[in-house]
């Protein structure tokens, strides 16, 4: 582990501001030239635990390093009690990996994760008696994402409980919901050729209509 003091960490902050203001291909260099092996050593060594979630809440309860009221584990994911919770029964569900978002979410486990979240929703509408379950997930700091790791609320809902997820409305033209459908079906033709088995030639029709609701009804 490089150590550095305080001090050495700010003058090497310092050092890595002024590097970044150069052109991109000179950036290389100057980390070379201006910085010593010791903060070399200090800056990958801080990449390394930030690619391995480093410092993530959610890696740390993952890891067992912070204690949590545990709900279910196995190799892959764990589910615990939300320690800021909406209801009693709020439930977490996070990947052990440091997975940011939803789409990052590899195939083996994306098919987990809808098994895992019927079953731990059973086992909450039975522990807590609720009337209902909210399933809420949020990709990314506009949508209110605090912590980059990827992470399910379950829910449970009661009549006149404190919990609200509206929004107020977007108007939008027939024609603007046409085109956004268009755009959207475009992208989605990706994922239903390779679910078909066949990749599709980027101008052919889809041979099923993509399962989405179209505009209207
Ligand atoms: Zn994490």
């Amino acid at each position: 582990m490089a150590q550095l003091t305080e001090e050495q960490i700010k003058v090497l902050q310092l050092k890595v501001q002024e590097i970044s203001k150069l052109p991109p291909d000179e950036q290389q260099d100057a980390i070379y030239e201006k910085l010593t092996p010791e903060e070399i050593e200090f800056l990958k060594e801080q990449q390394t635990a930030r690619g391995q979630g480093g410092g993530c809440p959610f890696c740390g309860i993952a890891q067992g390093k912070i204690p949590t009221k545990m709900i279910y584990e196995d190799n892959d994911f764990v589910a615990f009690l939300s320690k800021d919770p909406a209801n009693p029964g709020h439930t977490l569900l996070a990947p052990k990996e440091h997975i940011p978002i939803l789409v990052k979410l590899p195939d083996n486990l994306a098919s987990k994760i809808t098994v895992l979240l019927r079953n731990l929703s059973a086992a909450i509408f039975d522990a807590v008696n609720a009337q209902g379950i909210s399933i809420v997930q949020q990709n990314g700091q506009a949508a209110g994402q605090a912590v980059p790791h990827l992470v399910f609320n379950i829910i449970p809902r009661f009549d006149n409980d404190k919990v609200n997820l509206e929004w107020e409305n977007t108007a939008l033209t027939e024609e603007q919901m046409t085109e956004i459908q268009g755009r959207i079906r475009e992208q989605a033709k990706k994922f239903e050729a390779a679910a078909q088995g066949t990749p599709l030639p980027s101008d052919a029709k889809p041979k099923k209509p993509v399962k989405f609701r179209g505009p209207g009804p």
